[in-house]
């Protein structure tokens, strides 16, 4: 597709970053399954090292299926690039990298996907790097956390365990005002529902294992950048402003301009991490992101009636559902997601940890899996597995006491799913 005029979102999930093949005008975007690139010349093979001239040299750092992805999910969240990776927890890594060092700092959001908060307080300490967490609706703790090391904030969109949306414009108000990028985990709300570049974010990272996927089949991420940071505008970023020895002196911001951090993804990221997404999985994103729009629409209408109906049933104690009209987050929905609030939340069942696990034995159509973002309904008693390692006083904090579960609203029929969760809460409260 040429760069013509702005088409909509609905064209783009379809259209943008692919081009009929030009060896063979196959329609579809093809699996380029190979490890290597043909050379024209010597000369040709010298200027792709040298980064004079774009093109393909080894799939551990570029491959045309992967290519037309990055193009795709850049251009839907309005950045300048894109990176994909292996999984989602590989592109928070890849997004931080270029920016830490060791005795630097992220400042996070309290409010994250529970693998996030183990990456982020413990596996990161490898690396001479720690976060602190923050509840960024209190944007003067959030300032008051970032110090002369911090390099980053990072937050989600639409936050887990459900039930609460980010203030992204005033978390990258902050954020900007110490001279440091706003990291966003968009993957709860995708670029239909919310468009963190649009709100001031300078990075947005994907696990498109989930709904930009849509169907559970593979696993991957990516790091869309805004192009939007002036990486030289202090000393805080050397790997983008300085000479980089990684590759051999090149100044990365001076040379890339906005393309700077994509450019370095590649070739430092990808090259030294090695945390490449392969191009089976890159084809099964690129089939799930075309009907993105339609499948989020679904999830979200889903999602509401569904929260609706919890929150008048008696069996049930209360819904964080940041879509209802009892959310206090009500009118932030109304103001940055006004095509809803996903298909992420939680509810609590009168009876506790006992009526959780019966609720979860009963159900029929949803699946009780450790994941989200699914065409199909997922339920999880984090008390009983993936937050039981931790204290009461820590499961209420995280939002998953014992007597609460997390639902990811799939695509099906409303009713349907309304029935199954009847006859399982008449289970549960018997
Ligand atoms: C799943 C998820 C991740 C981690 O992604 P993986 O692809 O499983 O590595 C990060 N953030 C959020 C919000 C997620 O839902």
């Amino acid at each position: 597709m040429s760069d013509g005029p702005t088409y909509g979102f609905d064209t783009l999930q379809i259209h943008a970053g692919a081009r009929p093949d030009p060896a063979t005008g196959a329609r579809q975007t093809p699996i380029y399954q190979t490890t290597a690139y043909v050379f024209r010349d010597a000369e040709h093979a010298a200027a792709l090292f040298n980064l004079q001239e774009v093109g393909y040299i080894y799939s551990r750092l570029t491959n045309p299926t992967v290519a037309v992805l990055q193009e795709r999910v850049a251009t839907l969240e309005g950045g300048v690039g894109a990176v994909c990776c292996s999984s989602g927890h590989a592109a928070q890594i890849m997004a931080l990298f270029p920016l830490m060092g060791p005795g630097c700092n992220v400042v996070a959001s309290t409010r994250l996907y529970g693998g996030t908060v183990t990456q982020f307080s413990q596996t990161i300490k490898r690396f001479g790097w720690s976060a602190t967490f923050v509840d960024t609706d209190d944007l003067e703790a959030v300032k008051a956390a970032i110090d002369e090391n911090t390099r980053a904030v990072f937050c989600e969109s639409v936050a887990n365990p459900g039930g609460y949306v980010t203030d992204i414009r005033a978390l990258a108000d902050v954020a900007d005002a110490a001279g440091i990028p706003l990291i966003v985990d968009n993957t709860s709300a995708t670029p239909y529902l919310c468009r963190p570049i649009e709100q001031g974010a300078t990075l947005v990272v994907h696990s498109t294992t989930k709904y930009l996927t849509g169907n559970g089949t593979v696993t991957g991420g990516c790091i869309v950048d805004s192009g939007k940071f002036d990486w030289s505008a202090n000393d805080k970023f050397p790997s983008l402003s300085q000479p980089e020895p990684a590759y051999h002196g090149l100044k990365f911001h001076e040379t890339f301009g906005p393309l700077a951090f994509t450019f370095h993804g590649i070739a430092i990221g990808l090259r030294d991490l090695g945390m490449t997404m392969n191009p089976q999985a890159a084809h099964y994103t690129l089939m799930g992101i075309e009907t993105l729009s339609l499948r989020m629409e679904r999830h979200v209408e889903n999602a509401r009636k569904i929260a609706e109906w919890l929150e008048a049933d008696e069996r049930v104690e209360y819904v964080t559902y940041a879509g209802l009209a009892s959310s206090p987050y009500h009118d932030r929905v109304k103001a940055q997601y006004p095509r809803g609030a996903g298909a992420l939340f939680t509810f609590a069942v009168k009876g506790g940890y006992d009526a959780c696990v019966k609720l979860v034995n009963a159900l029929e159509i949803f699946s009780h899996v450790a994941n989200l973002g699914d065409a199909r309904s997922l339920i999880i008693h984090s008390a009983s597995t993936t937050h039981r390692q931790l204290t009461p006083e820590q499961q209420e904090a995280a939002g998953a006491g014992p007597g609460v579960v997390r639902v990811s609203i799939g695509i099906e029929d409303a009713n349907d799913l309304i029935a199954d969760l009847d006859q399982a809460l008449a289970k549960a409260s018997a």
